[in-house]
């Protein structure tokens, strides 16, 4: 599986912290990629297919490429079909669900060539990442980690944010020890 370190998940990140000092920036985003790498690898996928059905869906230059050849497609013509362009990025024009999703299997039809931000999911998804970077501010001012809980939800979303506060927790202990 694909290392999170160099992906659009850095890069958000190095916009995120890029008020902070130098070296707090650097040890907080290696240790948030680290984090986010082991929680990816570690996550069992419940097929819910929300991380489908995601607001906005960012492809990089690069998708887009590789899909258009999987396709046997002009750019022109997958431009026209599915995207929009958004800043410096490509935007899905359906995203909920997207049109790569097909409900009946549950499962991308371009799995193979799927965007960067799919297969870095479920940890790049804008629900876990709004809270990754504040989890983390959390823990270096000593502050109190807030537990969110929702037995209802049926994503894989609960069990990756109780790693983070089991990992938060555990480095918060460890260093006021
Ligand atoms: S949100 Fe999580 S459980 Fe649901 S399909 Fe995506 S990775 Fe799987
Ligand atoms: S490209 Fe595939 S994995 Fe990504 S959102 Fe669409 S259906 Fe899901």
């Amino acid at each position: 599986m694909k290392d999170i370190a160099g992906t659009a998940l850095e890069k958000y990140l190095d916009e995120t912290l890029s008020d902070y000092p130098p070296d707090y920036r650097e040890w907080a985003k290696g240790l948030v990629l680290t984090v986010c790498n082991v929680i990816r690898d570690e996550t069992v996928c419940k097929m819910c297919g929300a991380c489908c059905c995601q607001e906005e869906l960012t492809l990089t230059d690069n998708d887009v490429e590789r899909i258009t050849e999987h396709l046997n497609l002009k750019k022109s013509e997958l431009v026209k079909r599915y995207l929009k362009r958004k800043g410096g990025y490509w935007i899905m024009r359906e995203s909920k669900p997207c049109s790569f999703y097909d409900r009946e299997t549950k499962k991308c039809r371009i799995y193979d060539v799927r965007p960067e931000m799919c297969n870095l999911f479920p940890v790049y998804s804008p629900a876990i990442i709004s809270s990754i970077v504040p989890l983390f501010e959390a823990y270096r001012m000593k502050g109190s980690v807030i537990r969110k809980k929702n037995e209802e939800d049926n994503t894989c979303f609960p069990e990756i944010y109780d790693k983070l506060y089991k990992i938060i927790e555990y480095l918060t202990k460890r260093d006021t020890m």
